[in-house]
């Protein structure tokens, strides 16, 4: 009897447009939030400036306010006022200079600032009002920060749809804002399937019994989520049982808006992922034109997303990157989320091409090219802790020493 013919993969692209498609017309749940709190979140307002930063013209020095013209070699010029930061001058008398303090307004009348650095102080007319020559002739505008040269009145500082992090903070809070409009985080029920799994702290290293292995998965995955800005309700190790599976699925289906589980979804394989999630809902198994990963699965029980990935754990951590990174930044309102790559130079040979696309696990050298992990096998975790790049190879592409590739930042999907 001919074996049935393989199935085609999917291209990623496809699979990660379908995927996408899945959020199509979904309303986006919002809140407030406390910009101390937001830092990660996902900005579902525009911030527009009600005011102008900096609020007015003020020093960048400590020094003396002037006008430029009252300078001349010699010539001792009175300090008729002192602003410190936080208070306002009175207008800046004729041939005098105002002592003033970084951030401090420019009095009405000066045209500049000299740094103290600059100035020598003399006596004054008498011992309580000191006067100073300055050294060097100073040019109009100097080490005065204009009004508004940060921000204008009315215009948009933030975007919607923008991932908020500490700059962006500050900047909400630089035009007043105490509390930002932003997308609820997604709430995500994670959970582990394969009866060789155990937990690490319920059984030492020593007393693993053969066949068993530590759940990695859960961990990375939990850190991965958590990154992404959601929230995640940790369901361990489901047991190996159908009506288990059935219960829990349906259960985090219930309060969740996606349920991720890692492992089982390799074809034909005797698990209970499948039959369950075709039990209470409907399920897509996606075969992937990607190296690792390729097995994923994708579907719906009740209202909630059904996401399973790949138990091998670097095809785990990869697919996760690839699929849904993108999926959870999207239910969040962020409308750009392709995957950053640079063009960078390989260091090493890859003389066999494959029919997949391959991520392969890279780190910059001290050269400013990519060096290769040895060892690229799907179960090799070792390879993600040593790299910190993806270099993204196209199907059927070899790669020689000093060829340009593109590589994507694992700092830059991580953050
Ligand atoms: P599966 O996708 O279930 O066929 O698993 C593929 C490989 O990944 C097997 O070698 C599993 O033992 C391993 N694996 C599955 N789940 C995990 C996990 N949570 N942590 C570590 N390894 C896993
Ligand atoms: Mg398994």
């Amino acid at each position: 009897m001919s074996k049935p013919p393989r199935s085609p993969l999917l291209p990623l692209e496809t699979a990660l447009a379908q995927l996408l498609a899945a959020l199509d017309g979904r309303q986006l749940r919002t809140e407030m939030c406390s910009t101390l709190q937001a830092d990660g979140r996902v900005l579902a307002q525009q911030v527009v400036s009600a005011l102008e930063v900096p609020p007015q013209d003020n020093s960048s020095m400590d020094g003396y306010a002037l006008r430029c013209a009252d300078v001349a070699p010699g010539r001792a010029l009175p300090v008729s006022q002192r602003i410190p930061a936080g208070s306002q001058g009175a207008p800046l008398q004729a041939g005098t200079v105002a002592r003033i303090f970084t951030g401090a307004p420019i009095p009405p009348g000066a045209d500049a600032v000299v740094m103290q650095e600059d100035c020598q102080e003399v006596p004054g007319t008498n011992a309580s009002s000191p006067a100073i020559q300055v050294q060097t002739q100073p040019q109009v505008g100097q080490w005065i920060r204009r009004r508004g040269e940060d921000v204008t009145l009315g215009s948009t500082v933030l975007q919607s749809g923008s991932r908020l992090g500490p700059a962006a903070l500050g900047m909400a809070a630089s035009v007043g804002l105490a509390q930002l409009q932003v997308a609820c985080k997604p709430r995500v029920a994670l959970f582990s399937t394969g009866d060789e799994l155990v937990m690490p702290g319920t059984v030492a290293p020593q007393d693993m019994v053969p066949g068993s292995i530590y759940n990695s998965n859960r961990f990375f995955l939990a850190a991965l989520l958590r990154r992404m800005g959601c929230e995640v309700t940790d369901l361990g190790i489901v047991p190996d049982r159908l009506d288990a599976t059935v219960q829990a699925l349906r259960d985090a289906a219930q309060v969740h808006d996606v349920v991720l589980t890692s492992g089982g979804v390799s074809v034909g394989e005797e698990d209970h992922i499948k039959p369950a999630v075709q039990q209470l809902g409907q399920l897509d198994l996606w075969q992937i034109a990607i190296k690792p990963g390729k097995p994923f699965a994708h579907g719906r029980v009740d209202a909630a997303h059904f996401i399973g990935l790949p138990g091998n754990p670097v095809s785990s951590f990869v697919t996760f990157l690839l699929l849904v990174r993108p999926f959870l930044l999207r239910m969040q309102g962020v409308q750009d989320v392709a995957l950053p790559s640079q063009p960078m130079r390989a260091d090493f040979d890859w003389p066999r091409a494959d029919r997949r696309q391959e991520f392969l696990r890279v780190k910059r050298n001290a050269q400013g090219g990519l060096d290769l992990f040895p060892n690229q096998s799907s179960g090799v975790l070792t390879s993600v802790v040593w790299g910190d790049g993806l270099l993204d190879n196209p199907p059927g592409r070899t790669i020689a020493r000093g060829d340009m590739v593109q590589c994507i930042s694992l700092g830059d999907l991580l953050g």
